[in-house]
């Protein structure tokens, strides 16, 4: 391609939302064999709720849902967002006489004052966190933070997490003083259009990819949904450029496509980087492409326009 051909398409390219930093990445993209998306925020929309609370222990469910939160306010991790949001909105319903004026007053001068004093907060990344709570340690994250910890999970509870996890819902359990006392449950939805984005990938014959720090049952749920067969999951934050090495054995073109902080090892890793532009300032400084739309047809964007510019057609 000449040097106008390809300052055309970076145009095309921008006129489109797909920003791309250079004739080089525009060139490799042709030739992308491997898509690794990761999950949350890039296949899913990124807007975890909690679906389900459940108590285990003789706890009150108020005073349950405000140790969860407390011990979660320090945290930047959107599962502690959804945790937060769901128990706030827990005790403003729970408000017995709050009028619609006595509730915004509530709202205004005590958004998050029910929550209690914590210290020592630690984040345990790909685990979740912990801390003190009234001179006792509670733990919230995956079954990994816990037995870490020497908290055993009964039969019962482990039931409960499985079904949460076969529904494509994250579990996220709770335990307190070295008891479990109770397990959240977590939905984030996938794109609109992220299963055609799949399909349409393996139609010009690219081999799609999921990787997430999530546990297994719940990444394979999710896969399945999006149509996506081979998948990565429990990857620590370190692990997503380990991923993409893997596939790039035997030099095939492997691309990324990520919104976070942990992806940006991948994105600078893969040949062809691409972040979703509602991503974080990370991820879209380590990315060779940025997807300003947020769509995820737009890996698909790219590719074409990097084919159309460098294939010849006879
Ligand atoms: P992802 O690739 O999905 O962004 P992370 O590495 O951020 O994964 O997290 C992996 C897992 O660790 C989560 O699915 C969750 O089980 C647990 N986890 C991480 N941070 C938290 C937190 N603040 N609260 C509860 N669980 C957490
Ligand atoms: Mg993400």
């Amino acid at each position: 391609a000449t040097p106008t051909a390809v300052m055309v398409a970076t145009g095309v390219g921008a006129n489109n939302g797909v920003l791309i930093k250079g004739g080089d990445a525009l060139e490799r993209a042709q030739k992308i064999k491997h898509v690794v998306f990761d999950k949350t925020g890039t296949l899913t929309q990124g807007k975890a709720t909690v679906t389900t609370a459940k108590v285990f222990s003789g706890m009150d469910r108020g005073e349950f849902l405000t140790l969860v939160a407390s011990a979660e306010a320090s945290s930047e991790h959107p599962l502690a967002k959804a945790i937060l949001e769901y128990a706030r909105h827990f005790h403003f319903l729970d408000e017995p006489n709050a009028t619609k004026d006595g509730q915004s007053n509530r709202m205004e001068s005590n958004f998050f004052g029910w929550l209690l004093d914590v210290s020592d907060f630690t984040a345990v990344p790909g685990r979740g966190v912990h801390c003190f709570i009234d001179g006792k340690q509670i733990l919230v994250g995956n079954r990994k933070l816990l037995t870490e910890n020497q908290v055993a999970i009964p039969s019962h509870v482990e039931k409960f997490v499985v079904e949460l996890e076969e529904s494509a819902r994250t579990g996220i359990l709770v335990a307190y003083d070295n008891n479990l006392i109770g397990v959240l449950g977590v939905a984030d939805p996938l794109k609109r259009e992220a299963a055609v984005v799949v399909e349409g990938l393996m139609k010009i014959g690219v081999n799609p990819i999921m990787v997430t720090g999530d546990n297994w049952r719940t990444a394979q749920a999710v896969a399945k949904e999006v149509g996506i067969t081979d998948v990565r999951a429990e990857v620590m934050p370190a692990g997503k450029a380990d991923v993409i090495h893997s596939f790039q054995k035997g030099g095939s073109v492997v691309a990324m496509v990520g919104d976070g902080i942990n992806d940006s090892p991948a994105l600078a890793a893969a040949d062809v980087g691409m972040a979703i532009g509602a991503g974080t300032d990370i991820a879209i400084e380590a990315a060779d492409y940025v997807l300003m739309r947020n769509n995820l047809e737009d890996v698909i964007t790219a590719i074409d326009l990097s084919r159309k510019t460098f294939t010849r057609i006879r």
